[in-house]
């Protein structure tokens, strides 16, 4: 068995030894004679299997008392539904920031509830390469909440601080950062993200909310778009994603051997200077992304010479450096190097890039 350096943007590589602790596990977890997959959501093993997944998600992110933390499924593509169903209700009006793909997707969905004000448009010829400066961004009076994207996956653009909203609650789509470096949760009204960048499997979506912004959703929202529904059932309202949910607690056992959130960050604060400064200090690669919001998670790079791409995609996978092929909006390569990247893949893309490039370029 040969295991690749995936660079996949998500779903993303998990990392080897939570895969081998949940193959060692998957037919007898802990003795029960059964697979997590084959367990009732309500016996005590899967309870305590969640609980503990829980205790340490809240122990990494330093979660406070005030929060809930929920289990759901719909990806973070139904969170851009919910998030206005319960939250807008208090003025009908949020404010959101357009600062890529994601950002975009998110305004699109929550236009079909209210009065959406886009206080920040960051789109320049069709591109996305800046996030505004932080004295730039202000907030409507009358917004409910305001939405912003931390890190936009597809372009590689990453806010390198919390905006400031004063009372009004903060939502962030942090799909693809989570976990990837400490973060004051107190600053957020609500966190959310899908799993299958830095947490595990697709199928499970984690999000953190503040316990005043629960229970005040309009009026028709259905029962599984409630966050209310879920935070009295301990997100077992119905069936959770039991196996995701399982291994997102692998993960998180996983990160806390890594460090924590401040060892995971300078681990990928290293592989991201790495990166970068290869691709700087080449005339064959360019990161289009201004230096001060370049993305610790997500890196798109292009060559000098477009026709070469399908050339290096070949090359790199026959080196072993899987998915790099950039998103089809942007064009040239991504590499997403999450959590679960270890440094020697990011070493080893930059040693197959630097031999391409005196090879080819
Ligand atoms: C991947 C991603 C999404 C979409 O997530 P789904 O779980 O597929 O709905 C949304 N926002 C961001 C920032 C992402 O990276």
């Amino acid at each position: 068995m040969t295991r690749v350096y995936n660079f996949s943007a998500g779903p993303a590589a998990l990392p080897e030894d939570v895969l081998k602790q949940a193959q060692a596990e998957m037919l007898d977890w802990h003795g029960a004679g059964m697979s997590v997959m084959e367990m009732s959501h309500r016996g005590k093993e899967f309870m305590s299997i969640a609980g503990e997944a829980e205790a340490d998600l809240r122990e990494l992110m330093q979660v406070p008392d005030n929060y809930k933390v929920l289990f759901l499924q719909g990806g973070a593509s139904s969170q851009f539904a919910m998030i206005p169903m319960n939250l807008i209700g208090r003025t009908g009006k949020a404010d959101y920031f357009r600062t890529g793909s994601w950002s975009k997707k998110a305004i699109a969905e929550a236009k079909r509830f209210g009065d959406i004000n886009v206080t920040v448009d960051r789109e320049i010829d069709g591109k996305f390469t800046t996030v505004p400066e932080r004295d730039e961004v202000g907030v409507s009076a009358d917004a409910a909440y305001v939405h912003y994207t931390p890190n936009e996956t597809i372009e590689g653009v990453e806010f390198g601080y919390i905006p400031d909203t004063g009372e009004v609650p903060l939502v962030a789509d942090m799909s693809s950062t989570i976990l990837s470096r400490p973060v004051d949760v107190s600053r957020f009204g609500l966190i959310y993200a899908g799993a299958q960048k830095n947490i595990g499997p697709a199928g499970l979506t984690i999000a953190v909310v503040r316990d005043d912004l629960i229970g005040r959703a309009i009026d028709g929202t259905p029962a599984m778009f409630d966050y209310a529904t879920h935070a009295k059932a301990d997100s077992m309202y119905n069936t959770p994603p039991t196996y995701g949910w399982y291994l997102a607690g692998l993960v998180f056992k996983w990160v806390k051997a890594q460090g924590g959130l401040a060892g995971m960050g300078e681990i990928n604060q290293r592989k991201a200077n790495m990166l970068y400064e290869a691709i700087d200090g080449s005339e064959f690669y360019n990161n289009p992304v201004d230096p001060s919001c370049r993305s610790w998670m997500n890196v798109p790079f292009t060559l000098a010479d477009a026709e070469l791409d399908a050339e290096f995609l070949k090359q790199a996978g026959e080196a072993g450096l899987k998915t790099l092929k950039g998103h089809r909006s942007v064009g040239g390569m991504r590499a997403s190097i999450y959590n679960a990247m270890p440094e020697a893949g990011v070493k080893a893309l930059i040693d197959f890039m630097t031999e391409f490039e005196r090879t080819h370029g």
